[in-house]
């Protein structure tokens, strides 16, 4: 029984979930995309929320490039470039066998400093948020003063008196870890089974505690929730519900703005914006979902990738069941090598309020990630982690259903020939060479499988 309906019964009321239980490649476009407009009241944030984030991140860059002088060349702000992908577009076109349309663009979130991830926009953010705050209230800053000063030995000694915990499948607590130990705090990361061990290793060399489990993202979670509610001195970051997690994210949209306008791209109803995100709980391509929809209105259609083995977003509003169901629930094991993404419970906020705003959910087995891996080194030479390559396909489901989602959409066939897809590549610069070149091995094995 699964909410209180047999199995048999959710395949019969609900086709598509016959395919992921047998863990097959799955593409679902959903028949509740509203009207931007109509949809953001569903999200109880707005644009001044986003625009406060920001504020707060531009304050930070003086802090940054103290710090972290690997942000000296953005000026402090934590961004990623974006490029295009002539070669990959041509493999894939030849991999997929159809010629695909409009121009292929890559966001490289692998490539954000400090810890080489997505989660370098929300993870970071909020702990930011938290030390601003705790550093106004001790008078140690004001909101117009210079923030290097928490970049000292005495800023640093103040936050020792505070603790942060946090649950995660890795690149989560790499960046609350490492942002969190750099400003002093003492920092507990609750690593799931997933978790790589080369992320551990450079969270205890920066003197962060890494507690780690047999079991996974869920349950790391749960006990990172639990340290914190005994313990007053103790911020959790709750990656299942943080709003301020999401609003970092969110950020994202109006830099993406800035750098599609210098490249020369522009975006409206004529000309489309697709774009592809990796979806683990949820938060960061929601909360980046957040941010374009805030940005680009209707012009955006945003997609959600997920491995076959964890499908939590899919399931969860496929079902309208959200995190009152997990993958488990319907016999997916959630053990998959994109260790990013490897979530079998989504975030219940993330799915209830931005379904009406996401157009569509795809699945993507390991395999398929290892052979894009490889092709996407070969073809660009940019090196990802699995996570980070669930985006790529994104343009070919499309492209194979793109009669009946021209249809659903109201887009006509020159915008879409028009259209401009990006796929956001939310991990893999800091991944070390021995793990790289095993990836990649895997990689050329499915192709010549
Ligand atoms: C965390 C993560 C994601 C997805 O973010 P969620 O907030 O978990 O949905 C995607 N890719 C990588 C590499 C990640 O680490």
């Amino acid at each position: 029984m699964i909410a209180g309906k047999m199995l048999d019964d959710w395949k019969t009321s609900h086709p598509l979930i016959k395919d992921l239980v047998e863990l097959r490649e799955t593409t679902w476009f959903t028949p509740v995309r509203a009207p931007t407009a109509e949809a953001l009241k569903d999200v109880p944030l707005n644009a001044h929320d986003v625009a406060d984030a920001s504020a707060r991140l531009n304050r930070f860059a003086a802090y940054f490039q103290s710090a972290f002088p690997e942000t000296l060349p953005t000026h402090g702000i934590i961004e990623s470039d974006i490029q295009q992908l002539p070669s990959l577009r041509g493999a894939l076109d030849a991999r997929y066998g159809q010629a695909l349309p409009g121009a292929l663009w890559i966001k490289k979130d692998s490539h954000l400093p400090i810890s080489g991830s997505v989660k370098a926009r929300g993870g970071i953010y909020e702990v930011l948020k938290h030390a601003e705050r705790l550093a106004l209230e001790a008078g140690l800053l004001t909101l117009d003063g210079n923030y290097e000063v928490l970049d000292t030995p005495q800023a640093r000694e103040f936050f020792s008196q505070y603790r942060i915990a946090v649950g995660s499948t890795g690149n989560l607590g790499l960046s609350i870890g490492l942002m969190g130990a750099r400003l002093g705090f003492q920092v507990t990361v609750h690593m799931s089974a997933d978790a790589r061990q080369w992320k551990k290793d450079k969270l205890r060399a920066h003197g962060v505690t890494v507690m780690e489990y047999a079991s996974d993202y869920s349950i790391a979670v749960a006990q990172g929730r639990q340290q914190a509610k005994d313990d007053p001195g103790c911020h959790f970051v709750d990656d299942e519900n943080s709003t301020d997690l999401f609003l970092g994210y969110a950020v994202a949209a109006e830099r993406l703005n800035r750098q599609l306008s210098l490249a020369g791209l522009k975006i409206d109803a004529e000309h489309p914006l697709f774009v592809y995100l990796p979806c683990g709980v949820g938060g960061g391509p929601g909360g980046v979902a957040f941010g374009l929809k805030l940005v680009f209105g209707d012009a955006v259609h945003c997609i959600f990738a997920e491995p076959t083995h964890s499908p939590c977003m899919f399931l969860g509003v496929y079902t309208g069941l959200h995190d009152e169901v997990s993958v488990q629930d319907f016999g997916i094991d959630n053990i998959t090598a994109a260790d990013g993404l490897a979530v079998g419970r989504a975030s219940g906020f993330v799915g209830r309020t931005m379904q009406r705003l996401i157009d569509g959910y795809y699945t993507v087995s390991d395999d398929e990630l290892h052979a894009l891996l490889w092709l996407t080194a070969d073809s660009e030479g940019l090196n990802l982690e699995p996570s980070a390559l669930a985006g790529v396909p994104g343009v070919a489901r499309l492209h194979a259903h793109y009669a009946e989602y021209l249809q659903r959409s109201g887009l006509s066939v020159e915008a879409y020939a028009c259209a401009t897809h990006l796929i956001w590549a939310t991990g893999g610069s800091m991944v070390p060479e021995p793990e790289m070149q095993a990836y990649l091995a895997q990689g050329a094995q499915v192709l010549q499988g």
